[in-house]
């Protein structure tokens, strides 16, 4: 049977997932592209880009243009032609073709360990910084991104080291992932990749529109999480650990339930579960959830 995949991987994937196709990483797409200076300015003025408006739409209190009914599901529509598009970028304060996908942890190895240009560095995560006030570093970024965030004084974290090793990434982002933070890599913008983030939801902006509003600004993992019922110590622990509610407890069997549709694949419950009873599955062996990202 062929595998079912989420429609980037189809696309841009060379056969296998779109973020473990290392041309997406390589400096030549960014010269190909013309890139660098549009990321420069971009993320010279990061903070514009959340209060700038967009098609004559202001992003403060968006939530309540989403809210407003057939007007809301148009900006809805447009937000996600612009966060899908694949035409060229001009306009450096638009967030134009940044679309991600959730991933668990051994596929993030698996990009900084095969996929990721060098130099690689962690950067403060400016999602959270917006919406807390205070600096995390946890983005990992990579090649002509690293050079450009390195000019940036703001997103430099003070008391890190940030420009790391491909082992010190990988063991930096383990450290993020086993505290539940949520895997995610982007196109930022398309087809260039340069981000490997370690979210939390709501203060994700990438995230938010997809689990608050359903745009489709970022994928469902290629996975959903099962666990083995007989291993299971019914101790609750992965229902508090999952940053999405998809896991409930049943009391009557004193089991864990699995939303599968609320499920995405991020796999950080895995960390909290003593036996080792939950595991990851391909999305598209659950008939139900094939193709649906
Ligand atoms: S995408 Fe995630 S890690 Fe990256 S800046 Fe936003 S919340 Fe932070
Ligand atoms: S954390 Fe593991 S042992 Fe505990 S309820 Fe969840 S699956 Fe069962
Ligand atoms: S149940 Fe799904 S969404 Fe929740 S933590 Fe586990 S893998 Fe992630």
């Amino acid at each position: 049977m062929m595998a079912v995949m989420c429609e980037y991987c189809m696309q841009h994937g060379a056969g296998g997932k779109w973020y473990l196709n290392a041309e997406h990483y390589t400096n030549e797409v960014v010269e190909k592209h013309d890139l660098r200076a549009f990321l420069l300015e971009q993320y010279t003025n990061f903070e514009q880009i959340s209060v700038r408006p967009v098609g004559g739409f202001s992003p403060v209190g968006m939530d309540h243009t989403f809210r407003i009914p057939i007007i809301g599901r148009v900006v809805k529509k447009m937000a996600e032609r612009m966060l899908h598009t694949h035409k060229p970028v001009h306009d450096p304060f638009k967030p134009k073709g940044h679309i991600g996908q959730v991933i668990p942890l051994e596929d993030a190895e698996e990009i900084l360990r095969h996929c990721a240009a060098e130099p690689l560095i962690e950067k403060n995560c400016m999602c959270r910084y917006m919406t807390r006030g205070y600096k995390e570093s946890c983005c990992i970024n990579f090649g002509v991104m690293s050079e450009i965030i390195d000019k940036l004084p703001r997103f430099i974290p003070e008391s890190e080291k940030y420009h790391l090793t491909r082992d010190e990434a990988i063991a930096r982002f383990r450290e993020h992932n086993r505290k539940g933070y949520i895997g995610t890599i982007w196109f930022g913008p398309f087809p260039y990749i340069n981000n490997l983030c370690s979210c939390e939801s709501p203060e994700c902006a990438g995230l938010r529109p997809r689990v608050d509003f359903g745009i489709k600004s970022i994928y469902k993992a290629e996975y959903v999480v099962h666990y083995h019922p007989e291993t299971c110590l019914g101790c609750g622990a992965c229902v508090k650990q999952c940053p999405f509610g998809a896991i409930s407890m049943d009391k009557a069997s004193g089991r864990p339930v699995i939303d599968f549709e609320g499920c995405y694949g991020c796999g950080v419950c895995r960390h909290v579960c003593a036996t080792d009873a939950l595991f990851l599955v391909p999305r598209d062996e659950i008939p139900a959830l094939a193709g649906r990202y």
